[in-house]
């Protein structure tokens, strides 16, 4: 019998994640099924434990449950530790080990499809979120120049930086607070493209040759991509090589087999176009 993993979320009709699975299941020869799961917004852990004993071997989680796969775990990998939250389940005798490999997807997009260096950059996140969280860390290990925090909520930020301040020492602040410094790499993970909402950003904010990153993927520019080509933003990339660079690293964490993406995330792009 194949091999059964699953993603929860809700809602999670909409995720790419069974067809992104199955397609690196094929071209690896790995015999495994991936479906997705809606799981009730009161009962995640109920809805784990009755795919656990059916034989689930692991999960990936996504919205709204990230943190509460965090706190259902018996152990964390340092970088799910880091990020507070958790993507990624494994399920062997009888333990939950939770991963998070967003910010690895992140990284590997930015550095490996995209080609652009983050050692020495200029970087900006915006959003203190779990997102912005889960890619502090593999961002810092990329050995940046600067990494910058600006969110809505300034407060937010300030803890944000506070919390990895044995890393790097932070700068965190409003959208304001930025006015006058500028970027090479910009990235965007705030929710606000998901509501179809812009950011108010400082002029100047994008260097010459600067890459702007919007986490959020969908048909068309975001908000903050179409921002960041009219501010000078050399190049701009939505979030859906992250998407398909998590899932590779999950992948890897259950298979032990590191998936090729590209032909995959090329496909994704060409859907979305269509
Ligand atoms: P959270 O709800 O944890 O955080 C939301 C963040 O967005 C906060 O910093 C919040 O600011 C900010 N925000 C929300 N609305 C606005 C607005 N109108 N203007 C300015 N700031 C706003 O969300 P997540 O961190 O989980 O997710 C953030 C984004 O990342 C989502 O779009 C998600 O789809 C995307 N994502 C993409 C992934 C991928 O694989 N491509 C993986 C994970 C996430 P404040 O603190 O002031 O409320």
């Amino acid at each position: 019998m194949s091999d059964l993993y699953a993603v929860f979320g809700n809602p999670i009709a909409h995720s790419k994640s069974p067809a992104i699975h199955a397609a690196f299941a094929a071209a690896t020869g790995q015999d495994l099924v991936y479906e997705a799961r809606l799981a009730p917004l009161d009962d995640f852990a109920g809805a784990l434990a009755a795919f656990i004993r059916q034989g689930g071997k692991g999960a990936n989680v996504t919205v709204p449950f990230k943190e509460a796969a965090c706190r259902l775990a018996n152990s964390l990998t340092e970088r799910a530790a880091r990020a507070g939250a958790v993507n990624t389940l494994s399920f062997a005798g009888g333990e939950i080990v939770g991963d998070n490999t967003d910010g690895a997807g992140l990284v590997s997009d930015i550095t490996r499809n995209l080609a652009v260096s983050l050692a020495g950059k200029r970087v900006l996140l915006l959003g203190a979120g779990g997102a912005a969280r889960g890619v502090i860390a593999p961002i810092l290990a990329e050995g940046p120049a600067c990494l910058d925090i600006a969110n809505r909520t300034a407060k937010r930020a300030a803890e944000l930086a506070a919390a990895f301040s044995d890393l790097a020492p932070l700068c965190a602040g409003s959208f304001a607070d930025f006015s006058g410094l500028s970027y090479d790499v910009v990235v965007n993970a705030t929710s606000a493209s998901l509501a179809g909402a812009g950011l108010p950003l400082p002029a100047g904010l994008f260097a010459p040759d600067s890459l702007a990153y919007d986490m959020m993927y969908g048909k068309g520019e975001t908000p903050f991509l179409q921002l960041a080509r009219a501010q000078g933003a050399a190049r701009c990339a939505d979030g859906l090589g992250m998407l398909v660079e998590q899932a590779a690293e999950a992948f890897f964490v259950w298979r032990g087999v590191r998936p090729a993406t590209g032909a995959v995330l090329a496909g994704l792009h060409d859907q979305l176009a269509a």
